[in-house]
Protein backbone atom coordinates (compact mmCIF):
# COMPACT_ATOMS: atom_id res chain seq x y z
CA UNK A 1 0.00 0.00 0.00
CA UNK A 2 1.39 3.22 -0.64
CA UNK A 3 2.11 5.89 2.06
CA UNK A 4 -0.72 8.30 1.23
CA UNK A 5 -1.98 10.99 3.66
CA UNK A 6 -5.77 10.70 2.20
CA UNK A 7 -5.65 7.00 3.83
CA UNK A 8 -6.18 8.75 7.65
CA UNK A 9 -8.83 10.49 6.81
CA UNK A 10 -10.10 7.46 5.09
CA UNK A 11 -9.73 5.01 7.93
CA UNK A 12 -11.27 8.08 10.28
CA UNK A 13 -14.78 7.85 8.54
CA UNK A 14 -15.02 3.81 8.45
CA UNK A 15 -14.04 3.58 11.60
CA UNK A 16 -15.62 6.46 13.15
CA UNK A 17 -18.14 8.41 11.17
CA UNK A 18 -20.15 9.26 13.44
CA UNK A 19 -17.93 10.13 15.63
CA UNK A 20 -17.03 14.22 16.64
CA UNK A 21 -13.94 14.72 13.83
CA UNK A 22 -13.65 18.79 14.95
CA UNK A 23 -15.31 20.82 17.83
CA UNK A 24 -14.69 24.20 16.21
CA UNK A 25 -16.40 26.92 18.70
CA UNK A 26 -19.72 25.96 19.01
CA UNK A 27 -19.67 23.78 15.68
CA UNK A 28 -19.00 20.06 15.89
CA UNK A 29 -18.57 17.48 12.37
CA UNK A 30 -18.38 13.91 12.25
CA UNK A 31 -15.84 12.06 10.30
CA UNK A 32 -18.33 11.78 8.12
CA UNK A 33 -19.39 15.11 7.76
CA UNK A 34 -15.91 16.48 7.38
CA UNK A 35 -15.32 13.91 4.66
CA UNK A 36 -18.26 14.91 2.84
CA UNK A 37 -17.04 18.58 3.12
CA UNK A 38 -13.49 17.46 1.77
CA UNK A 39 -15.20 16.07 -1.07
CA UNK A 40 -16.64 19.39 -1.93
CA UNK A 41 -13.56 21.29 -1.65
CA UNK A 42 -11.30 19.03 -4.03
CA UNK A 43 -14.33 19.48 -6.61
CA UNK A 44 -14.31 23.32 -5.83
CA UNK A 45 -10.56 23.58 -6.35
CA UNK A 46 -10.61 21.05 -9.06
CA UNK A 47 -13.00 23.67 -10.80
CA UNK A 48 -10.51 26.47 -10.22
CA UNK A 49 -8.02 24.24 -12.52
CA UNK A 50 -6.05 23.40 -9.57
CA UNK A 51 -4.07 19.73 -11.02
CA UNK A 52 -1.58 17.78 -9.31
CA UNK A 53 1.82 19.03 -8.29
CA UNK A 54 -0.01 22.99 -7.91
CA UNK A 55 0.37 24.65 -4.22
CA UNK A 56 -2.78 26.07 -3.07
CA UNK A 57 -1.70 28.88 0.04
CA UNK A 58 -3.82 29.15 3.40
CA UNK A 59 -3.64 31.39 5.36
CA UNK A 60 -5.65 30.84 8.10
CA UNK A 61 -6.11 29.93 12.10
CA UNK A 62 -6.26 26.53 13.43
CA UNK A 63 -10.32 26.06 12.10
CA UNK A 64 -12.23 23.43 10.37
CA UNK A 65 -11.77 25.30 7.00
CA UNK A 66 -7.62 24.52 7.83
CA UNK A 67 -8.02 20.74 8.87
CA UNK A 68 -10.26 19.95 5.93
CA UNK A 69 -8.25 22.19 3.60
CA UNK A 70 -5.00 19.25 4.00
CA UNK A 71 -7.39 16.24 2.54
CA UNK A 72 -8.64 18.38 -0.30
CA UNK A 73 -5.75 19.41 -1.56
CA UNK A 74 -4.10 15.95 -1.14
CA UNK A 75 -7.04 14.11 -2.97
CA UNK A 76 -5.69 16.28 -6.19
CA UNK A 77 -2.36 15.57 -5.62
CA UNK A 78 -1.87 19.34 -5.10
CA UNK A 79 0.76 20.38 -2.27
CA UNK A 80 -0.61 22.49 0.52
CA UNK A 81 1.12 25.48 0.97
CA UNK A 82 0.04 27.31 4.51
CA UNK A 83 1.33 30.72 5.79
CA UNK A 84 2.30 31.93 8.66
CA UNK A 85 -0.85 34.34 10.33
CA UNK A 86 2.16 37.17 11.52
CA UNK A 87 4.36 37.56 8.95
CA UNK A 88 4.48 41.46 7.29
CA UNK A 89 3.56 42.06 3.75
CA UNK A 90 6.85 41.67 2.56
CA UNK A 91 7.04 37.98 3.27
CA UNK A 92 3.56 37.29 1.87
CA UNK A 93 4.85 38.51 -1.18
CA UNK A 94 7.87 36.49 -0.91
CA UNK A 95 6.34 33.17 0.34
CA UNK A 96 3.39 33.27 -2.37
CA UNK A 97 5.56 34.22 -5.13
CA UNK A 98 8.53 32.15 -4.78
CA UNK A 99 6.06 29.21 -4.05
CA UNK A 100 3.67 29.96 -7.10
CA UNK A 101 0.85 29.25 -4.97
CA UNK A 102 -2.31 29.13 -7.83
CA UNK A 103 -5.07 29.84 -4.99
CA UNK A 104 -5.10 31.22 -2.27
CA UNK A 105 -7.81 30.41 0.83
CA UNK A 106 -7.67 32.99 4.00
CA UNK A 107 -9.66 33.62 6.75
CA UNK A 108 -11.64 37.08 6.57
CA UNK A 109 -9.80 38.37 9.54
CA UNK A 110 -6.48 37.93 7.72
CA UNK A 111 -7.62 39.13 4.44
CA UNK A 112 -5.92 42.56 5.01
CA UNK A 113 -2.68 41.10 5.22
CA UNK A 114 -2.59 40.24 1.67
CA UNK A 115 -5.18 42.06 0.11
CA UNK A 116 -2.81 44.33 -1.50
CA UNK A 117 -0.16 41.77 -2.12
CA UNK A 118 -2.02 39.21 -3.97
CA UNK A 119 -3.73 42.20 -6.44
CA UNK A 120 -0.57 42.50 -8.40
CA UNK A 121 0.74 38.87 -7.70
CA UNK A 122 0.24 36.96 -11.54
CA UNK A 123 0.65 33.26 -10.22
CA UNK A 124 -2.20 33.56 -7.68
CA UNK A 125 -5.26 32.54 -10.18
CA UNK A 126 -7.83 33.46 -7.28
CA UNK A 127 -8.47 34.16 -3.84
CA UNK A 128 -11.46 32.64 -1.58
CA UNK A 129 -12.21 33.74 1.47
CA UNK A 130 -13.11 31.84 4.57
CA UNK A 131 -16.01 33.24 6.98
CA UNK A 132 -17.27 35.59 4.15
CA UNK A 133 -20.97 35.45 4.19
CA UNK A 134 -21.42 36.61 0.50
CA UNK A 135 -22.09 34.91 -2.54
CA UNK A 136 -18.39 35.10 -3.21
CA UNK A 137 -17.09 33.66 0.04
CA UNK A 138 -16.08 30.38 0.87
CA UNK A 139 -19.39 28.76 2.80
CA UNK A 140 -21.76 29.55 -0.46
CA UNK A 141 -19.07 28.68 -3.04
CA UNK A 142 -18.50 24.66 -1.41
CA UNK A 143 -21.76 23.80 -1.63
CA UNK A 144 -22.28 24.07 -5.11
CA UNK A 145 -20.24 21.02 -5.36
CA UNK A 146 -21.23 17.58 -5.02
CA UNK A 147 -20.06 15.85 -1.35
CA UNK A 148 -20.23 12.10 -3.27
CA UNK A 149 -16.74 10.37 -2.97
CA UNK A 150 -14.04 12.07 -5.17
CA UNK A 151 -11.98 10.38 -7.62
CA UNK A 152 -8.30 10.98 -6.46
CA UNK A 153 -5.62 11.84 -9.23
CA UNK A 154 -3.30 9.07 -8.92
CA UNK A 155 -0.03 9.84 -6.32
CA UNK A 156 2.67 8.35 -5.28
CA UNK A 157 4.36 8.25 -1.98
CA UNK A 158 7.47 10.34 -3.10
CA UNK A 159 5.28 12.81 -4.74
CA UNK A 160 5.59 16.45 -2.39
CA UNK A 161 2.42 16.97 0.02
CA UNK A 162 3.56 19.80 1.44
CA UNK A 163 5.81 23.10 0.81
CA UNK A 164 6.75 24.44 4.22
CA UNK A 165 8.42 27.88 5.18
CA UNK A 166 10.91 27.50 8.35
CA UNK A 167 10.88 29.96 10.65
CA UNK A 168 13.35 32.00 9.61
CA UNK A 169 15.15 32.74 12.68
CA UNK A 170 18.68 32.40 11.33
CA UNK A 171 17.73 34.16 8.04
CA UNK A 172 15.01 34.00 5.33
CA UNK A 173 12.50 31.51 5.16
CA UNK A 174 13.68 28.01 3.15
CA UNK A 175 10.65 26.40 1.76
CA UNK A 176 11.08 22.92 2.78
CA UNK A 177 9.40 19.83 0.11
CA UNK A 178 8.06 17.06 2.63
CA UNK A 179 6.86 14.44 0.76
CA UNK A 180 3.71 11.98 1.34
CA UNK A 181 5.81 9.33 2.31
CA UNK A 182 7.71 11.62 4.91
CA UNK A 183 4.60 13.23 6.66
CA UNK A 184 3.25 9.54 6.69
CA UNK A 185 6.20 7.80 8.73
CA UNK A 186 6.46 10.50 10.65
CA UNK A 187 2.64 10.58 11.48
CA UNK A 188 3.04 6.53 12.44
CA UNK A 189 6.25 7.67 14.65
CA UNK A 190 4.39 10.24 16.69
CA UNK A 191 1.01 8.52 17.42
CA UNK A 192 2.92 5.31 18.51
CA UNK A 193 5.57 7.90 20.62
CA UNK A 194 2.76 9.66 22.00
CA UNK A 195 0.41 6.86 22.21
CA UNK A 196 -2.49 8.45 20.47
CA UNK A 197 -5.32 6.88 20.81
CA UNK A 198 -9.61 7.10 19.56
CA UNK A 199 -10.10 8.36 23.11
CA UNK A 200 -7.97 11.10 22.77
CA UNK A 201 -9.22 15.07 22.78
CA UNK A 202 -6.69 17.36 21.15
CA UNK A 203 -6.67 20.63 21.30
CA UNK A 204 -5.02 22.87 18.46
CA UNK A 205 -2.58 25.20 20.27
CA UNK A 206 0.06 25.29 17.70
CA UNK A 207 -0.94 26.75 15.10
CA UNK A 208 -1.43 24.30 12.13
CA UNK A 209 0.87 26.78 9.66
CA UNK A 210 3.63 25.98 11.68
CA UNK A 211 5.49 22.51 11.17
CA UNK A 212 4.79 22.11 15.19
CA UNK A 213 1.21 21.94 14.75
CA UNK A 214 1.14 20.41 11.26
CA UNK A 215 1.89 17.30 11.69
CA UNK A 216 -0.46 16.66 14.47
CA UNK A 217 -3.61 16.87 12.38
CA UNK A 218 -2.36 13.31 10.59
CA UNK A 219 -2.02 11.11 13.72
CA UNK A 220 -4.98 12.33 15.60
CA UNK A 221 -7.27 11.78 12.23
CA UNK A 222 -5.74 8.64 11.52
CA UNK A 223 -6.71 7.79 15.37
CA UNK A 224 -10.54 8.66 15.21
CA UNK A 225 -9.40 11.46 17.80
CA UNK A 226 -11.79 14.64 18.40
CA UNK A 227 -9.88 17.70 17.67
CA UNK A 228 -10.52 20.59 18.44
CA UNK A 229 -9.89 23.82 17.30
CA UNK A 230 -8.13 26.98 19.14
CA UNK A 231 -8.66 30.10 16.72
CA UNK A 232 -6.38 32.43 18.86
CA UNK A 233 -3.79 31.82 21.48
CA UNK A 234 -5.57 33.27 24.83
CA UNK A 235 -4.38 31.21 27.69
CA UNK A 236 -7.81 32.01 29.11
CA UNK A 237 -9.62 30.39 25.88
CA UNK A 238 -7.04 27.49 26.55
CA UNK A 239 -8.47 26.66 30.27
CA UNK A 240 -11.89 27.19 29.05
CA UNK A 241 -11.69 24.49 26.13
CA UNK A 242 -9.76 21.74 28.45
CA UNK A 243 -12.68 22.43 31.04
CA UNK A 244 -15.10 22.26 28.82
CA UNK A 245 -14.17 19.52 26.25
CA UNK A 246 -12.07 16.88 28.58
CA UNK A 247 -9.31 17.70 26.85
CA UNK A 248 -6.47 14.74 26.91
CA UNK A 249 -3.27 16.23 25.02
CA UNK A 250 -2.31 19.03 23.60
CA UNK A 251 0.81 20.40 22.10
CA UNK A 252 1.93 24.00 22.82
CA UNK A 253 5.22 26.06 23.08
CA UNK A 254 6.71 26.95 26.85
CA UNK A 255 5.72 30.16 26.55
CA UNK A 256 2.12 29.48 25.86
CA UNK A 257 2.47 26.82 28.51
CA UNK A 258 3.82 29.42 30.99
CA UNK A 259 0.68 31.49 30.63
CA UNK A 260 -2.35 28.74 30.73
CA UNK A 261 0.03 28.05 33.88
CA UNK A 262 -0.44 31.74 35.32
CA UNK A 263 -4.21 31.55 33.90
CA UNK A 264 -4.83 28.70 36.36
CA UNK A 265 -3.40 30.09 39.04
CA UNK A 266 -5.25 33.18 38.61
CA UNK A 267 -8.67 31.25 38.04
CA UNK A 268 -8.22 28.31 40.39
CA UNK A 269 -10.90 26.11 39.06
CA UNK A 270 -11.38 22.29 40.51
CA UNK A 271 -9.19 20.60 37.52
CA UNK A 272 -11.69 17.62 37.50
CA UNK A 273 -9.85 15.71 34.82
CA UNK A 274 -6.49 14.36 33.93
CA UNK A 275 -4.73 15.95 30.85
CA UNK A 276 -3.03 12.85 29.46
CA UNK A 277 0.07 14.74 28.55
CA UNK A 278 1.17 18.14 27.55
CA UNK A 279 4.20 17.89 24.25
CA UNK A 280 6.32 21.09 24.34
CA UNK A 281 9.76 21.91 22.43
CA UNK A 282 12.33 24.64 23.43
CA UNK A 283 14.37 22.92 25.91
CA UNK A 284 12.50 24.56 29.30
CA UNK A 285 14.68 24.39 32.43
CA UNK A 286 13.39 21.58 35.18
CA UNK A 287 11.98 23.85 37.31
CA UNK A 288 9.51 24.33 34.42
CA UNK A 289 8.74 20.91 33.88
CA UNK A 290 8.00 20.24 37.77
CA UNK A 291 5.65 23.33 37.43
CA UNK A 292 3.77 21.95 34.80
CA UNK A 293 3.51 18.37 36.26
CA UNK A 294 2.87 19.37 40.00
CA UNK A 295 0.99 22.55 39.80
CA UNK A 296 -1.02 21.63 36.56
CA UNK A 297 -0.57 17.84 36.75
CA UNK A 298 -0.44 17.19 33.69
CA UNK A 299 2.15 14.94 32.51
CA UNK A 300 4.81 16.83 30.42
CA UNK A 301 7.03 15.48 27.51
CA UNK A 302 9.86 17.44 25.44
CA UNK A 303 10.21 16.89 21.40
CA UNK A 304 12.51 18.36 19.66
CA UNK A 305 12.58 18.53 15.74
CA UNK A 306 12.54 21.12 12.56
CA UNK A 307 10.98 22.23 9.74
CA UNK A 308 12.95 19.84 7.32
CA UNK A 309 12.06 16.53 9.55
CA UNK A 310 8.33 16.73 9.40
CA UNK A 311 9.14 17.38 12.25
CA UNK A 312 9.91 15.04 15.11
CA UNK A 313 12.51 13.04 15.90
CA UNK A 314 12.97 12.67 19.76
CA UNK A 315 11.28 12.65 22.70
CA UNK A 316 11.77 12.41 26.28
CA UNK A 317 8.82 10.00 27.37
CA UNK A 318 10.44 8.16 30.24
CA UNK A 319 11.34 4.73 29.92
CA UNK A 320 9.73 2.10 32.21
CA UNK A 321 13.26 2.12 33.93
CA UNK A 322 13.16 5.74 34.81
CA UNK A 323 9.59 6.12 35.67
CA UNK A 324 10.36 5.54 39.83
CA UNK A 325 13.50 7.72 39.56
CA UNK A 326 12.83 10.36 42.65
CA UNK A 327 11.27 14.12 40.85
CA UNK A 328 14.16 16.23 40.39
CA UNK A 329 15.72 13.54 38.13
CA UNK A 330 12.65 13.06 36.01
CA UNK A 331 12.08 16.44 35.49
CA UNK A 332 15.83 17.07 34.15
CA UNK A 333 15.22 13.87 32.00
CA UNK A 334 12.13 15.46 30.54
CA UNK A 335 13.81 18.77 30.21
CA UNK A 336 16.05 16.94 28.04
CA UNK A 337 15.34 16.37 23.42
CA UNK A 338 15.63 13.09 24.94
CA UNK A 339 15.29 9.42 22.82
CA UNK A 340 15.45 8.91 19.00
CA UNK A 341 11.93 7.97 17.38
CA UNK A 342 11.47 4.65 15.71
CA UNK A 343 12.39 5.86 12.32
CA UNK A 344 15.18 8.20 12.98
CA UNK A 345 18.48 7.46 13.42
CA UNK A 346 20.07 10.43 15.62
CA UNK A 347 23.53 10.95 16.16
CA UNK A 348 25.66 13.84 17.25
CA UNK A 349 29.12 14.06 15.33
CA UNK A 350 31.99 16.33 15.17
CA UNK A 351 33.30 18.31 12.53
CA UNK A 352 34.85 15.33 10.76
CA UNK A 353 31.63 13.49 10.81
CA UNK A 354 32.89 11.33 13.68
CA UNK A 355 30.43 10.55 16.55
CA UNK A 356 31.42 12.42 19.61
CA UNK A 357 32.16 10.82 23.07
CA UNK A 358 28.43 9.73 24.88
CA UNK A 359 29.74 11.24 28.08
CA UNK A 360 27.11 14.08 28.49
CA UNK A 361 29.53 17.06 28.25
CA UNK A 362 31.35 16.40 24.50
CA UNK A 363 29.63 18.82 22.26
CA UNK A 364 28.69 18.08 18.46
CA UNK A 365 26.08 18.76 15.96
CA UNK A 366 22.83 16.57 15.73
CA UNK A 367 22.58 15.05 12.25
CA UNK A 368 20.01 12.42 11.22
CA UNK A 369 18.97 9.90 8.94
CA UNK A 370 15.39 9.62 8.68
CA UNK A 371 12.05 8.63 6.85
CA UNK A 372 10.89 12.05 7.97
CA UNK A 373 13.19 13.83 5.90
CA UNK A 374 12.57 16.06 3.47
CA UNK A 375 13.00 16.11 0.04
CA UNK A 376 14.94 19.26 -0.30
CA UNK A 377 14.22 23.07 0.12
CA UNK A 378 12.13 24.30 -2.86
CA UNK A 379 14.71 25.92 -5.57
CA UNK A 380 17.56 25.97 -3.61
CA UNK A 381 19.65 23.29 -4.65
CA UNK A 382 22.71 24.80 -2.84
CA UNK A 383 21.22 24.39 0.88
CA UNK A 384 19.65 21.13 0.00
CA UNK A 385 23.42 19.68 -0.34
CA UNK A 386 24.63 21.66 2.76
CA UNK A 387 22.00 20.30 4.99
CA UNK A 388 21.97 16.95 3.57
CA UNK A 389 25.17 14.89 3.34
CA UNK A 390 25.86 11.60 2.68
CA UNK A 391 22.21 10.79 3.96
CA UNK A 392 22.35 12.68 7.09
CA UNK A 393 20.85 15.87 7.24
CA UNK A 394 22.88 18.32 9.51
CA UNK A 395 19.93 20.02 11.81
CA UNK A 396 22.41 23.03 12.89
CA UNK A 397 22.03 22.45 16.59
CA UNK A 398 24.88 21.36 19.01
CA UNK A 399 24.22 18.69 21.97
CA UNK A 400 25.41 16.36 23.88
CA UNK A 401 24.65 13.32 24.25
CA UNK A 402 24.66 10.52 27.43
CA UNK A 403 25.92 7.21 27.88
CA UNK A 404 22.17 5.58 27.04
CA UNK A 405 21.50 7.81 23.85
CA UNK A 406 19.80 10.55 25.92
CA UNK A 407 20.38 13.94 23.61
CA UNK A 408 20.29 17.25 25.19
CA UNK A 409 20.10 20.33 22.71
CA UNK A 410 22.87 23.16 23.84
CA UNK A 411 22.83 25.72 21.09
CA UNK A 412 22.47 26.29 17.50
CA UNK A 413 25.80 26.01 15.90
CA UNK A 414 25.27 29.36 14.62
CA UNK A 415 25.05 30.49 18.27
CA UNK A 416 27.46 28.98 19.93
CA UNK A 417 30.58 31.25 21.20
CA UNK A 418 33.91 30.17 20.48
CA UNK A 419 36.17 31.79 22.57
CA UNK A 420 40.14 30.93 22.97
CA UNK A 421 39.07 27.67 21.78
CA UNK A 422 36.15 26.69 24.50
CA UNK A 423 32.79 26.53 23.18
CA UNK A 424 30.33 28.61 25.09
CA UNK A 425 26.40 27.68 24.84
CA UNK A 426 24.77 31.36 24.15
CA UNK A 427 21.91 29.31 26.06
CA UNK A 428 23.49 28.60 29.03
CA UNK A 429 24.74 32.22 29.56
CA UNK A 430 21.41 33.62 28.80
CA UNK A 431 19.97 31.22 31.04
CA UNK A 432 22.12 32.61 33.66
CA UNK A 433 20.67 36.34 32.81
CA UNK A 434 17.24 35.30 33.09
CA UNK A 435 17.83 34.53 36.61
CA UNK A 436 18.65 37.83 37.27
CA UNK A 437 15.14 39.65 39.09
CA UNK A 438 15.49 42.62 36.80
CA UNK A 439 15.88 41.10 33.00
CA UNK A 440 12.89 40.51 30.83
CA UNK A 441 15.03 39.34 28.49
CA UNK A 442 17.72 38.86 27.07
CA UNK A 443 20.02 37.40 24.54
CA UNK A 444 23.89 36.36 23.96
CA UNK A 445 25.86 36.66 21.22
CA UNK A 446 29.89 36.48 19.71
CA UNK A 447 31.26 39.83 19.12
CA UNK A 448 35.16 39.71 17.91
CA UNK A 449 37.80 39.74 19.99
CA UNK A 450 41.67 40.05 19.52
CA UNK A 451 42.72 38.26 22.27
CA UNK A 452 40.22 34.96 22.41
CA UNK A 453 38.87 35.15 18.62
CA UNK A 454 35.67 35.72 20.15
CA UNK A 455 33.52 36.77 23.45
CA UNK A 456 30.23 36.70 24.58
CA UNK A 457 27.76 39.97 24.55
CA UNK A 458 24.41 40.79 26.38
CA UNK A 459 21.67 42.66 24.42
CA UNK A 460 19.64 42.87 27.79
CA UNK A 461 16.06 44.14 28.27
CA UNK A 462 15.27 45.68 31.59
CA UNK A 463 12.01 45.29 33.56
CA UNK A 464 9.54 48.48 33.56
CA UNK A 465 10.46 50.32 36.28
CA UNK A 466 13.84 48.90 36.99
CA UNK A 467 17.62 50.20 36.13
CA UNK A 468 20.73 48.00 35.82
CA UNK A 469 24.32 48.80 34.72
CA UNK A 470 26.87 46.87 32.78
CA UNK A 471 28.65 46.06 35.63
CA UNK A 472 26.33 44.77 37.43
CA UNK A 473 25.40 42.19 34.79
CA UNK A 474 28.99 40.96 34.31
CA UNK A 475 29.37 40.51 37.90
CA UNK A 476 25.91 38.65 38.19
CA UNK A 477 26.82 36.22 35.71
CA UNK A 478 30.66 35.91 36.82
CA UNK A 479 28.82 34.45 40.23
CA UNK A 480 26.60 32.13 38.43
CA UNK A 481 29.31 31.19 35.92
CA UNK A 482 32.48 30.31 34.93
CA UNK A 483 34.44 33.57 34.21
CA UNK A 484 35.55 32.99 30.77
CA UNK A 485 31.58 32.58 29.69
CA UNK A 486 30.61 35.66 31.35
CA UNK A 487 29.69 38.69 29.22
CA UNK A 488 32.63 40.74 28.63
CA UNK A 489 30.05 43.46 27.18
CA UNK A 490 26.16 44.78 27.61
CA UNK A 491 24.31 46.80 25.54
CA UNK A 492 20.45 47.68 26.86
CA UNK A 493 17.66 47.63 24.29
CA UNK A 494 13.52 47.97 24.22
CA UNK A 495 13.18 44.58 22.49
CA UNK A 496 14.68 41.92 21.28
CA UNK A 497 14.29 41.29 17.20
CA UNK A 498 11.81 38.18 17.14
CA UNK A 499 10.30 36.30 14.20
CA UNK A 500 6.46 35.69 13.82
CA UNK A 501 6.50 32.56 15.57
CA UNK A 502 8.30 34.12 18.55
CA UNK A 503 11.71 33.09 18.27
CA UNK A 504 14.56 35.53 18.84
CA UNK A 505 16.36 36.49 15.92
CA UNK A 506 20.01 36.47 16.80
CA UNK A 507 21.04 36.92 13.20
CA UNK A 508 19.68 40.71 13.46
CA UNK A 509 21.33 40.82 16.98
CA UNK A 510 24.74 39.81 15.72
CA UNK A 511 24.70 41.99 12.80
CA UNK A 512 24.47 45.10 14.51
CA UNK A 513 27.25 44.03 16.90
CA UNK A 514 29.25 42.59 13.88
CA UNK A 515 28.81 43.89 10.93
CA UNK A 516 30.46 41.44 8.46
CA UNK A 517 28.87 38.04 10.37
CA UNK A 518 25.49 36.49 9.20
P1 LIG B 1 15.25 28.88 10.15
O1 LIG B 1 15.59 27.50 9.77
O2 LIG B 1 14.48 29.61 9.09
O3 LIG B 1 16.37 29.69 10.66
P2 LIG B 1 14.05 27.72 12.52
O4 LIG B 1 15.21 26.80 12.50
O5 LIG B 1 13.73 28.42 13.81
O6 LIG B 1 14.20 28.83 11.38
P3 LIG B 1 11.97 25.72 12.62
O7 LIG B 1 12.11 24.59 11.69
O8 LIG B 1 10.61 26.24 12.92
O9 LIG B 1 12.75 26.94 12.02
O10 LIG B 1 12.61 25.38 14.04
C1 LIG B 1 13.49 24.31 14.25
C2 LIG B 1 14.51 24.67 15.31
O11 LIG B 1 13.89 24.89 16.58
C3 LIG B 1 15.53 23.59 15.56
O12 LIG B 1 16.55 23.57 14.59
C4 LIG B 1 16.02 23.97 16.97
O13 LIG B 1 17.03 24.96 16.91
C5 LIG B 1 14.79 24.51 17.64
N1 LIG B 1 14.17 23.46 18.49
C6 LIG B 1 13.20 22.59 18.16
N2 LIG B 1 12.91 21.75 19.18
C7 LIG B 1 13.73 22.09 20.19
C8 LIG B 1 13.94 21.57 21.51
N3 LIG B 1 13.23 20.56 22.02
N4 LIG B 1 14.89 22.17 22.26
C9 LIG B 1 15.63 23.19 21.78
N5 LIG B 1 15.49 23.70 20.55
C10 LIG B 1 14.55 23.17 19.76
MG1 LIG C 1 16.17 25.85 10.88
Amino acid sequence: VPLILTEFLDRAVQLYGEKPAIIDEDWTLTYRELNARVNQLSRGLESLGVKKGDKVAYLAPNSTEMLEGFYGVFQLGAVMTPLNTRLKPGDYRFILEHSESKVLLVDHTLLPLVQEVVEDLPSIEKVIVHGDPSKEGYESWLSQFSPDRFERATIEETDIASLLYTSGTTGNPKGVLLSHRSNYLHALSSMHHLRVSDQDTLLHVLPMFHVNGWGSPFYYTANGATQVMLRKTDPQLIVDKVEKHKVSVLHMAPTVLNMVIGAYEEKQPSIDHEVRVVIAGSAPPPAFVRKVEEDLKWKFVQVYGMTEISPLITTSELRSMDVDRPAEERYRLKAKAGYSMIGSQVKVVDELGEEVPSDGTSIGEIVTKSNNVMEGYYKNVEATHEAIRDGWLHTGDMAVVDDGGNIEIVDRKKDVIISGGENISSIEVEAALYEHPSILEAAVVAVPDEKWGEVPHAVVVVKEGETLSEEEVILFCREKLAHFKAPKSVTFIEELPKTASGKIQKVVIRKKFWKDQN
